[in-house]
């Protein structure tokens, strides 16, 4: 089969784009699935061009709100209709387990849902504080948002920043991920053939230094919002501050999974083994820190690694599949090499490591750490590899859980009700799941504290960061104006 080319979306329709080819490959064969026409600065101009002058028109910016929902509703449908190729598309680019990919689409069409709810329900602000006056408060769109999304979940991630910035009349240009093009370009035209005016959401194909770097550079941009690693993110808010421009930040993560003695443990385990290795562990939202109370721990350990061991890896199309390749060879090494880094800080490997053959396999690992400053217990690996601690008492615990420059989320374990009040106070992560593993409820914000972000993506997250806030004050006549230049 002859590799496909995917080029950029402007303003209603697929572009020729004659940039430097990129090639995208099947990380379970390392074959090329296909060729990708980077986006130069002269392509991204076009497509902001595009998205400002459709703001501008205000066809979708003033369009009545439930001329919007019923768009975002389309949108949802398109994506469960389509949902078996675009799992498909995606779990060939990523290599996540294809029941994992075809979840996360039906998950991307309710965040359209949520937010084709969320427009409809959402009050501005009205005050009477003056007497003789009325303050309204207004939530306009910003303008053109510049999106920028990873590779490890690529429809779901730019669905949330898309639906968002779309649904309170924002244009906007995405960028995903150069390693992970391929669904979002269908993803593209099952918008436009919801009725989403052209010019509303454009995409730009390419590298974070070419193509990224030319759109959150761009000056008509007016708000960035971006997800992934906690170094690009420091990038793109530097050129963000130089222009003075709003940027989000949805960033890395190394989270912890408390595990208490009076938990209930086999649900516990269940949740500590998924939130380390479902999504082949390339998740920010993964528990992969998994510290466990010293009275059950040689129990508990001795039970995690079997199943580790125990976990279904392989063809990550096959339905069964539990664990699939990781997203790149060079990702490989990369999560590999940890092993050898935690062994020379003193740690131990209890399970896993490389596996033969073709494609970018993993064998689930479990590294015992000897302490919390390890290098496997800092930095985020992203990947299938959990690191295990033990710890005395809930102190300790939340010591270790906050040591860390990250905090996007943790996860508790334990049947006591003043456990899960603690640790719902003192753990500094933007969210906290306590006694199930992760699940995301589009009410809450998602983000982190420290390195893990700047910023909250959600219902009303999202109103804050592609909204401004418009203030109007309206006179009754009554009040008195003082009269000046009469002598
Ligand atoms: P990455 O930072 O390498 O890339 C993310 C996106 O930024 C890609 O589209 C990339 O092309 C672009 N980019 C890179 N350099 C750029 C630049 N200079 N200017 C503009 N754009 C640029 O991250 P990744 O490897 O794709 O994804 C993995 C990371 O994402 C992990 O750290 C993970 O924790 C994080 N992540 C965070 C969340 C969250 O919600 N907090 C969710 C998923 C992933």
């Amino acid at each position: 089969m002859a590799a496909v080319t995917v080029s950029s979306f402007i303003d209603g329709a697929e572009q020729r784009s004659t940039g430097r080819l990129m090639e995208v490959t099947d990380p379970a064969s390392d074959r090329l699935v296909a060729k990708l026409a980077e986006a130069d600065a002269d392509e991204v101009d076009r497509a902001v061009t595009a998205a400002r002058r459709c703001f501008e028109t205000g066809t979708w910016r003033t369009s009545a709100t439930d001329e919007r929902q019923a768009a975002l509703r389309r949108i949802a449908r398109g994506i469960v209709d389509d949902a078996d190729e675009l799992a498909r598309l995606e779990t060939m680019t990523t290599g996540l387990p294809i029941a994992q990919t075809r979840f996360m689409m039906l998950r991307a069409a309710g965040v359209y849902e949520f937010f084709a709810d969320f427009i409809g329900q959402y009050g501005e602000e009205l005050y009477r504080q003056e007497k003789g006056f009325l303050t309204l408060v207004a939530r306009e769109p910003k303008g053109v948002a510049a999106l920028i999304a990873p590779w490890n979940a690529p429809i779901l991630l730019s669905s949330i920043k898309v639906a968002g910035a779309i649904s309170f009349g924002n244009s906007c240009v995405l960028k995903p991920s150069e390693q992970t093009p391929l669904s979002i370009g269908r993803l593209m035209r099952i918008i436009a053939a919801a009725g989403v005016p052209a010019g509303v959401v454009n995409m730009v194909n390419g590298s974070g230094a070419v193509t990224g770097a030319a759109l959150v550079d761009h000056p008509d941009v007016d708000v960035i919002s971006f997800t992934g690693g906690t170094e690009t993110g420091r990038y793109i808010s530097q050129a963000g501050a130089r222009r003075l421009r709003p940027v989000a930040t949805e960033l890395g993560g190394k989270s912890a999974t408390i595990v208490l003695a009076d938990a209930d443990l086999d649900r516990a385990l269940d949740g500590a083994l998924f939130s380390s290795f479902a999504h082949n562990g390339e998740a920010c939202l993964a528990g992969s820190r998994v510290l466990v109370q010293d009275s059950i721990a040689d129990q508990f350990i001795t039970r995690f690694v079997e199943r580790a061991e125990a976990i279904r890896v392989g063809n990550p199309m096959h339905p069964a599949t539990e664990v699939g390749p990781v997203v790149t060879a060079a990702h490989r090494e990369r999560v590999l090499s940890f092993i050898e880094t935690a062994r020379l800080e003193g740690g131990e490997l209890l399970t896993g490591g490389r596996r033969d053959g073709a494609g970018c396999y993993v064998n689930p690992i479990v590294v015992r750490a000897k302490d919390n400053s390890a290098t496997v217990c800092q930095e985020e690996i992203f990947g299938p590899f959990a690191t295990l601690l033990t710890f005395h008492d809930l102190d300790e615990a939340l010591a270790i859980a906050n040591d860390s420059t990250f905090g996007l989320v943790s996860y508790v374990w334990s049947g006591s009700l003043e456990v899960s009040m603690r640790a719902m106070r003192d753990i500094r992560a933007g969210t906290t799941w306590i006694n199930t593993p992760l699940l995301r409820d589009m009410h809450a914000g998602f983000g982190g504290f420290k390195n893990s972000g700047v910023g909250r993506e959600s219902g009303w997250g999202s109103l804050e960061i592609f909204t401004e806030m418009k203030a109007t004050i309206i006179g009754d006549g009554s009040n008195p104006i003082a009269r000046i230049g009469i002598h």
